[in-house]
């Protein structure tokens, strides 16, 4: 099995009804990376920049690719694993903030809902004047299908 079909494999079943839309309004590049993305598959930027210009037909630089990403990023589309530096759409079905659950072997990216979390913080807003609005908590390990039987 591919590392990409294993990342899809990965992904919360509920995803799937709670894929974001593609907003009609984007740019090209920043749809095509949407695309690309709605496959499932935990992807970093030089690895969207390949499959972008296949789907273009035309090298897309990585500047603009990285220009696509954080438009996308604003308007809370996607969100990236600081521990593997992938990019997957965000779970549109999970209560903020979103837990990733970043695999070390193969890059895959789970999303939860991490709710206590977002207790704890909410809790700092009246003593610090902290404000949480929008955020994602990361952790790192290996998933299910890599640590399976005899693996890990
Ligand atoms: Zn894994």
């Amino acid at each position: 099995m591919t590392s990409q079909a294993h990342s899809s494999a990965c992904n919360d079943p509920r995803f799937e009804a709670a894929r974001p839309s593609i907003p009609a309004d984007l740019p090209p590049i920043a749809r095509h990376v949407f695309e690309v993305l709605a496959l499932g598959d935990a992807i970093g930027a030089s690895e969207l920049m390949r499959r972008v210009s296949a789907a273009r037909s035309i090298k897309t630089p990585l500047i603009s690719i990285y220009r696509a990403l954080a438009r996308l990023r604003t308007r809370g589309l996607v969100v990236q694993s600081v521990i593997n530096k992938r990019w997957v759409l965000r779970n549109k079905g999970l209560a903020e903030p979103v837990l990733l659950l970043a695999c070390r072997r193969c890059g895959s990216i789970l999303q939860a809902s991490a709710e206590s979390f977002a207790y704890s913080a909410a809790a700092l807003e009246p003593c610090r004047g902290f404000r949480v609005a929008r955020g994602h908590m990361e952790a790192g390990g290996i998933c299910a299908r890599c640590c399976g039987p005899g693996r890990c």
